[in-house]
């Protein structure tokens, strides 16, 4: 199937083609029929299966077919960072379509603020926003969702996870009873159920499996403390011929440290974070590309946008904090070949979030201790967060 099935504006079809989006994903092909029919939808989908597209692309569509001046759909994500790639992806889409976006998240000085509000009273026509900081904006009165046409929750689990069912219904209630409302959630536990039955009439509904990683990806673990991780990639490059290595870390301060320590060692690396312009990641993709530079070591936001094929490893420095992240930057080996090696390291704090892993994966990955001569590695005890989290929980109960 090719998008061509879904008669898309010839706006929304340059947009497409500048994406370099050729054929819908499993998730894009069954849900952009009902959200084009207007239908509520209720979808069970992982970061990493197109969700994101599959609800833009419909809505840009009819934007695209009646242009508004009025706010036309709001999108609420539970994070800074996915509202960011929502607007991301949204403005490569809508640039021929001509509808404006705005992305709303907390933190940011006075100055972030009355951006947003000018923003607000100028008119957007989809909103995208973590609901804390809406639903202060909505306070003051300017922001007001009253002629809206389409609400989204994405990763709806994380925003109740993360307390917001309040804030949610807030603003919710303000909110035209006429409208299209599409629910995206990575799991189902019975509170986004109840949710659901709450905001959503009569929906539609699809689950997805995350991929899992491909068949030829040899997936080991290193137990390791964090001082040893920097000689652990060194003995690992050491003495074989690896052309593409790619380096993966949670944070921008890391990726800059390790890209350092390693070029202190003499190999030849490149790193990528968000703090760079778009021009020179350009160029420190391209040159990896062409292997010139052996290794980059890039931050989770960027593991998702990079297309590198061909990778020959790809080492996790720490474990992602959302199991889905881990499925992506696994993925990013044995692609169009049929064998690649995913290496992790687990530090002691880790080795919770990585049995979370295991279970996503549904497989127990092999976890061995650094060698000998190196340290010593932890002891792997994934279990001991949840027990401390159980026996605070039974604490409190007991103060009851
Ligand atoms: P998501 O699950 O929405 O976070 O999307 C994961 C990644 O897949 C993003 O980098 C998208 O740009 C990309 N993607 C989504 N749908 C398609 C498609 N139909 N063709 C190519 N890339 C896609």
């Amino acid at each position: 199937m090719t998008f061509d099935h879904f008669n898309f504006e010839p706006e929304l079809v340059e947009g497409l083609a500048a994406m370099q989006f050729e054929n819908p994903t499993p998730v894009q092909a069954q849900s952009i029929p009902i959200i084009l029919e207007n239908k509520d939808l209720i979808a069970c989908a992982q970061t990493g299966t197109g969700k994101t597209a599959a609800y833009l692309l419909p809505i840009l569509n009819k934007l695209a077919k009646n242009p508004t001046d009025s706010i036309h759909t709001l999108i609420l994500t539970p994070t800074r960072e996915l509202a960011m790639q929502v607007d991301q992806q949204l403005q490569g889409f809508s640039y021929f379509v001509g509808a404006s976006s705005l992305a709303v998240y907390g933190g940011g000085d006075s100055g972030v603020w009355d951006t947003q509000r000018r923003a607000f009273e100028t008119g957007v026509n989809i909103v995208i926003g973590t609901p804390g900081r809406l639903l202060s904006h909505m306070n003051f009165g300017y922001l007001k969702f009253d002629k809206i046409e389409h609400l989204i929750l994405d990763e709806a689990d994380k925003m109740l996870d993360m307390g917001f069912y309040d804030d949610i219904m807030k603003i919710i209630n303000k909110m035209p009873k006429e409208r299209e409302t599409l629910m995206f959630s990575a799991t189902m536990p019975d509170k986004i159920r109840k949710l659901a039955k709450a905001i959503l009439r009569d929906p539609e509904e699809i689950a997805f499996e995350i991929s899992k990683p491909a068949e030829g990806v040899l997936q080991m673990a290193y137990l390791t403390y964090d001082e040893h991780k920097i000689e652990m990639i060194h003995r690992l490059l050491d003495g074989k011929e690896l052309q593409s290595v790619l380096i993966f870390s949670s944070t921008k301060l890391n990726t800059k440290r390790i890209a350092e320590k390693l070029k202190k060692l003499k190999h030849s690396v490149g790193s990528i974070h968000s703090d760079f312009e778009q021009r020179e990641r350009e160029d420190i993709l391209l040159q990896f590309r062409n292997r010139r530079i052996q290794i980059l070591v890039a931050t989770d936001i960027l593991s998702r946008g990079i297309d590198i094929e061909d990778l020959d490893l790809v080492i996790n420095f720490d474990v992602p904090q959302d199991a889905e992240d881990y499925v992506h930057r696994v993925g990013r080996t044995a692609r169009a070949k049929s064998t690649g090696v995913a290496v992790t390291f687990i530090n002691e704090k880790d080795q919770y979030n990585f049995s979370k892993i295991e279970t996503l994966i549904d497989s127990t990955i092999i976890k061995i201790p650094i060698p000998a001569d190196l340290g010593k590695s932890p002891s792997y005890n994934p279990n001991k967060k949840r027990q401390s989290f159980n026996k605070r929980n039974f604490k409190k109960k007991k103060k009851r």
